[in-house]
């Protein structure tokens, strides 16, 4: 039997809306009133006045706080990873995070009915490119930039990342299929 071909996709900001929930509480903490769409770049730092320090606890706070209130990037999410499954592909789920968090995002996976045939949560520097994959959807542009052929990337449209203008992109992940 052929191996199946793996599918990894990245939780937040790919599964996950994860921003929007996190700008809700930026805007509380810090008296302000921003969109998700302001954040232009990765580096968020270079947008907002806050500390890198700021953003990894706040996104802590969202995610052990507010876990619930994270909305899928779409509703049709659960299904599109099964319809994924049914056509043969493995889906492995890689997330790059604080392991402080590591039990909420499976308390939301469940929430969401997310079919997934493993999970990896990487604590360290290690870059997504070293794990076993075909396909990678990312929304960091530094994950991007790193995957090599014969890997796949396609990026997830997210307002940080529209100057990666040379790879495919998907606003939604049942774009995905017009891709494999
Ligand atoms: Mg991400």
């Amino acid at each position: 039997m052929l191996p199946k071909k793996t599918i990894a996709l990245d939780l937040d900001s790919v599964l996950a809306d994860v921003m929007l929930i996190w700008v809700e509480e930026y805007n509380i903490v810090f008296h302000a009133n921003i969109r998700k769409k302001d954040i232009f770049d990765w580096h968020i730092h270079n947008v907002l006045p806050i500390s890198k320090n700021q953003i990894s606890e706040l996104f802590i706070s969202v995610w052990k706080n507010r876990w619930r209130d994270i909305p899928p990037t779409s509703n049709d999410v659960s299904k599109v990873i099964n319809g994924l499954m049914e056509q043969g592909f493995r889906i492995s789920i890689i997330t790059k995070r604080e392991r402080v968090t590591m039990p909420f995002v499976s308390y939301w996976l469940d929430l969401h009915k997310i079919s997934f045939n493993d999970i990896i949560f990487i604590f360290d520097d290690a870059p997504k490119s070293c794990f076993p994959f075909f396909l990678l959807v990312d929304d960091s542009p530094i994950n991007a930039k790193e995957i090599m052929f014969p890997k796949r990337i396609v990026v997830f449209d997210q307002p940080w990342n529209r100057g990666l203008e040379s790879f495919p992109r998907i606003m939604s992940l049942n774009q995905l299929f017009s891709l494999l």
